[in-house]
C-alpha cells in the first residue's frame, strides 16, 4: 500500500481547480434549479445543503469527505435514498466523468483520462504489484480504473468527488474491493497514507536450522514466506494497524505476494554479491559517470527505487526496498 503522490510531483493545487470548474460547467446548474425548485421540501433541504457546500463535496480531501458523510447520514438519510437516481445520475454523474476524453481540438478536455495523466501515478497503490499507465491513441486506449474509495451506491453524491476516485489496478478496484464498504476508520486511503515505516515486507524462514538457512541462501523459495511486520512505533498505534491489515485482507496482499518469490530469491542473492565493498569499487570505477551517489548504484543494482518518495512510480518496490534494507544490500558482507 502506497501513498499517491508523496513527493508532490502531480500539482494538485491545479488538478482541484480543474476539477471544480469542470463540475460548475458540467452539473451545477442543474444542482442550483432543484436546490430552489424541487417540489419535495426535505430533499430540497438535501439540494441546498449540497450546493451550499459543494467546494466541499466536489473537491474536499479524503477527511472533509469524511465530514459530510456523517453530517448527510445524520440530518439527511431518508432524503437520500429519495434522490438517489438524481443525485447519480444528473448532479454526480460518474459516467459523464468517465467517458470524458482530450481530443486534437481539445488536448487537455478535463475527464477521467487527463485526470490520471496528471496525477502521474505509475502503479497501483493498493497494491503496488501493477503498472497503471494511460495511453490515450486513435485504435487503443488504457488507463487505471478510479476506484470510488466511499461507495458510490451508499453515497452517491460523492461519485465525482476528486479525492473519492483513486487510481489502481482492475484486480485491486473490481476483482478485490468490489462493493467492500471502505470508511476512513476502516481502511487507509491512498490519497492520505501507505504502510510507509511502519509496516514492512519480511522474509520469514520456515525453520531455523543451519540446512534451511543454506536453503534460504541459495533462494530456495519453498524455504520461506513473504509477510508484513510491524515497526516499533506502529506497534501502539492500534487504528492505524486495523487500517492497515483490512488493507492487507481485502487486497489479498499476503497472498498475492507469495507469488513473487522467484523476485525475492533474486534479492537475496544480490545482497550477498552486492556488499559494501563491493559497492564501494563500483563507485570508484563509475563515481561521475554511470553514478553520481552510492544510493545510484544500489538502486540500479535493486532494479528499482528505493526511497520512500519514489515508490509510485514502479511496481514492487516497497517489497524491493524493505527486503532489501532487511537483507542489508551494500551493507558489509554477512558471508
Ligand atoms: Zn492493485
Amino acid at each position: 500500500m502506497i501513498q499517491i503522490n508523496k513527493d508532490g510531483r502531480a500539482n494538485l493545487a491545479s488538478l482541484t481547480q480543474k476539477h471544480l470548474r469542470y463540475y460548475k460547467d458540467t452539473f451545477f446548474p442543474e444542482l442550483e434549479d432543484l436546490s430552489k425548485n424541487e417540489p419535495d421540501l426535505p430533499v430540497r433541504a438535501l439540494y441546498r445543503y449540497l450546493r451550499a457546500n459543494i467546494d466541499k463535496v466536489v473537491i474536499g480531501e479524503p477527511s472533509v469527505l469524511n465530514d459530510i458523510i456523517l453530517y448527510v447520514e445524520q440530518y439527511y438519510g431518508r432524503e437520500v435514498k429519495l434522490a438517489k437516481e438524481t443525485l447519480k445520475k444528473k448532479l454526480f454523474k460518474y459516467e459523464n466523468f468517465r467517458d470524458r476524453k482530450p481530443s486534437k481540438n481539445d488536448p487537455e478536455k478535463w475527464g477521467a483520462y487527463q485526470l490520471v495523466k496528471e496525477l502521474k501515478v505509475q502503479v497501483c497503490p493498493y497494491c503496488n504489484r501493477m503498472y497503471t499507465s494511460t495511453i490515450l491513441t486513435e485504435s487503443g486506449k488504457t488507463r487505471p480504473a478510479l476506484d470510488h474509495f466511499f461507495d458510490r451506491a451508499t453515497y452517491p453524491y460523492l461519485g465525482v468527488s476528486l479525492y473519492n476516485l483513486v487510481p489502481s489496478c482492475n484486480t485491486c478496484n473490481s476483482s478485490l474491493k468490489g462493493k467492500t464498504m471502505f470508511k476512513l476508520d476502516t481502511h487507509l486511503h491512498p490519497y492520505m497514507e501507505g504502510f510507509g515505516d511502519k509496516i514492512k515486507f519480511t522474509i520469514k524462514l520456515y525453520s531455523g536450522n543451519q540446512k534451511n538457512a543454506m536453503d534460504f541462501i541459495l533462494g530456495k523459495p519453498e524455504k520461506y514466506n513473504i509477510k508484513f511486520k510491524v515497526s516499533e512505533e506502529a506497534r501502539q498505534n492500534k487504528a492505524f494497524l486495523k487500517r492497515a491489515f483490512n488493507n492487507v485482507k481485502v487486497f489479498k496482499l499476503t497472498e498475492l505476494y507469495q507469488t513473487h518469490k522467484d523476485y525475492v530469491s533474486d534479492i537475496i542473492k544480490k545482497s550477498i554479491i552486492y556488499n559494501e565493498d563491493r559497492i564501494n569499487e563500483l563507485y570508484d570505477l563509475y563515481q561521475g559517470t554511470l553514478f553520481s551517489s552510492k544510493e545510484e548504484i544500489k538502486q540500479m543494482i535493486a532494479t528499482n527505487y528505493l526511497e520512500e518518495n519514489d515508490l509510485d512510480k514502479r511496481a514492487l518496490s516497497k517489497l524491493t526496498k524493505d527486503i532489501s534494507e532487511e537483507l542489508g544490500l551494500g551493507t558489509p558482507s554477512f558471508l
